[in-house]
């Protein structure tokens, strides 16, 4: 397995995509340590479950990507627990919709804190280990939207161009050390979050399950399909591989045409 004797950090990784990049990480032999919020029980079931399928070590942290010093103290117990901290992926993420005039800030300071700041406490604290062992993976899972915006999601749209931002000016300063940074851009990605939105797009735009998929959810993606967690887990584990080790510094696209237009 080629991850065998790597530690993985992946934030938001209770659900949706990031739990799809841990399980995939620890189907290669990576060692995880999973954080998100949820029903104790489940995500327990979900720990548990990564070591017994995989037979690699699993371990929960429930810091609050909100808080800078509770994200500093996870980096930490990652490294107390697993020994080291090989790859960083700041996936959790949370969305508001909101004309500009009406966007509550508080909901504007826990989109920039959870989706852009925790990052870079995340980075910051592991940074030193993975310059001394002179390798690391920092992947943040960015979005279509840090290259191209959409009306009513100013806090969205911001913290994942400054998630981009922050990726380049980190890949740079790391580029001699063998620790590659990047961003994954996925456009719509077929999560249970996206998919519980279908039944009240329904009844608020009185249309099809059809329509709103197609209409709405699809509108901009060319390919009229959605991005599967698994395809961008294993766009995630690619670029953990000795074969990505040049590939630094990108904002790697999945979106299935999306920001080609
Ligand atoms: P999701 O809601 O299924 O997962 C989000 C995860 O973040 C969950 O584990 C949740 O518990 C966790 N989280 C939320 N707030 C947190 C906090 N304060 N502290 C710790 N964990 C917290 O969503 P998803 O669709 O899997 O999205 C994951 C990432 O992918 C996000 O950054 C999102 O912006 C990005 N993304 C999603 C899509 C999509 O269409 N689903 C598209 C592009 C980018």
């Amino acid at each position: 397995m080629s991850l065998a004797k790597r530690h993985a950090v992946v934030t938001g990784s209770t659900s949706g995509i990031g739990l799809a990049i841990a399980r995939a990480l620890a189907k290669e032999g990576a060692d995880v340590m999973i954080n998100g919020f949820g029903d104790v029980k489940a995500i327990e079931t979900e720990r548990a479950g990564i070591e017994k399928e995989f037979g690699v070590k699993a371990f929960y942290n429930g810091a609050d990507m909100s808080k800078g010093a509770e994200v500093e103290a996870m980096i930490a117990d990652a490294g107390a627990k697993m020994g080291s901290v090989d790859i960083v992926v700041n996936n959790a993420g949370i969305q508001f919709v909101s004309p500009i005039e009406e966007f509550p800030p508080e909901k504007w300071d826990a989109i920039i804190a959870i989706n852009l700041t925790s990052a870079f406490h995340t980075i910051r604290a592991a940074v030193p280990g993975m310059k001394a062992q002179k390798w690391g993976r920092i992947i943040n899972t960015a979005s279509a939207h840090s290259l191209v915006a959409s009306p009513f999601k100013s806090a969205y749209v911001a913290a994942k161009h400054g998630l981009a931002g922050l990726t380049k000016t980190v890949a740079l300063e790391l580029a001699t050390f063998g620790v590659t940074a990047n961003c994954i851009s996925p456009g719509y990605v077929w999560t249970p979050l996206v998919e519980s939105q279908i039944p009240d797009t329904m009844k608020a735009r009185h249309m099809t399950r059809e329509q709103v998929i197609n209409e709405v959810m699809l509108g901009g993606q060319p390919t009229k399909q959605f991005v599967t967690v698994d395809q961008v887990a294993s766009l995630a584990v690619y670029l953990c591989s000795d074969s990505a080790s040049q590939i630094t510094g990108a904002n790697l696209s999945i979106d299935g045409g999306w920001t080609a237009e």
